[in-house]
């Protein structure tokens, strides 16, 4: 069955690519099946279990790719992990959870800044024009251009005194997300501020259309979060939860449009986000 999936979503990477995950990977709880999900990419078939914990309501997919092998699937830009289309999609505005992390950050005074998963570097560019240190990791092709980006978080400096850390859609990417969040709690101190987003299996969405929630892409997405699975990833980690919001991508500018106002949908929308029904977490963190 593993080797099925390998031929399918890794045929180029030549160590074993998958692992049976029965049981979750945050807690070692039992999985339940929640159904099959399509693959995102469309022209694979074959499709990929969905399954949630019984203890603490992470939702995953199983078999679960090994990091090494999702690492080489990046690297090469394949299909099985960014779809069709994504490195060609242009973004040129910062996401809601990357506003308000720019919002939280104006009180604070920083010297240097640790990002994983740069992107296009939308938000780190933010920071380096404050005349901030930016440290920044990123796999992919994409935003190379800076000595300060490298390719793993082994590689950056360890002396440094990161005031802030953030990971805004990437622990879901990622095969054991807890790897990551220890080595961050390694080069944090007392007083540097982690901030992360990823998706909100609690979300109206995702109760309503579990395999076939928007988030469900696999092998791009391969975790989506309850708050439990969330505090105990975190918890096992070294970091603690010091906020946790739920955000539904909505923008307040749209507000200002009020003829959208007489339209239904318009008020759905507004409901998902200021109901806490909403597709995102955003959370911010502290050392242990
Ligand atoms: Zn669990």
């Amino acid at each position: 069955m593993l080797d099925q999936y390998q031929s399918v979503f890794a045929s180029d990477y030549h160590s074993v690519a998958f692992k049976l995950a029965n049981n979750c990977p945050i807690c070692e709880g039992e999985g339940t099946p929640l159904g099959d999900a399509a693959s995102i990419d469309k022209n694979k078939s074959l499709k990929i279990k969905l399954l949630s914990c019984s203890d603490c309501n992470h939702w995953w997919h199983n078999p679960l790719p090994v990091q090494e092998c999702l690492n080489s699937l990046y690297e090469e830009g394949s299909n099985s992990v960014i779809g069709s289309g994504w490195s060609d999609a242009t973004k040129n505005d910062l996401s809601k959870p990357e506003k308000m992390l720019l919002a939280l950050e104006k009180g604070y005074e920083t010297k240097n800044y640790l990002e994983v998963g740069v992107g296009k570097a939308l938000l780190f560019n933010q920071f380096l024009s404050k005349g901030i240190n930016c440290f920044g990791i990123e796999l992919g092709q994409w935003g190379k251009n800076n000595p300060n980006i490298f390719p793993d978080l082994d590689d950056v400096p360890v002396s440094m005194q990161y005031d802030c850390m953030v990971a805004m859609d990437v622990l879901e990417h990622l095969s054991d997300p807890k790897v990551m969040l220890k080595k961050l709690s390694a080069l944090a101190n007392a007083k540097t501020r982690l901030y992360l987003s990823f998706p909100n299996n609690q979300s109206l969405r995702a109760r309503f259309y579990k395999t076939k929630w928007r988030m469900i892409l696999p092998y791009g997405h391969i975790h989506y979060f309850s708050y439990e699975s969330a505090k105990k990833m975190l918890g096992d980690s070294g970091w603690k939860i010091t906020t946790a919001q739920k955000t539904d991508l909505y923008k307040y500018e749209r507000l200002r449009k009020i003829r959208r106002l007489f339209k239904p949908n318009e008020w759905l929308k507004i409901m998902r986000e200021y109901f806490g029904w909403g597709d995102q977490w955003f959370i911010t963190a502290e050392i242990l």
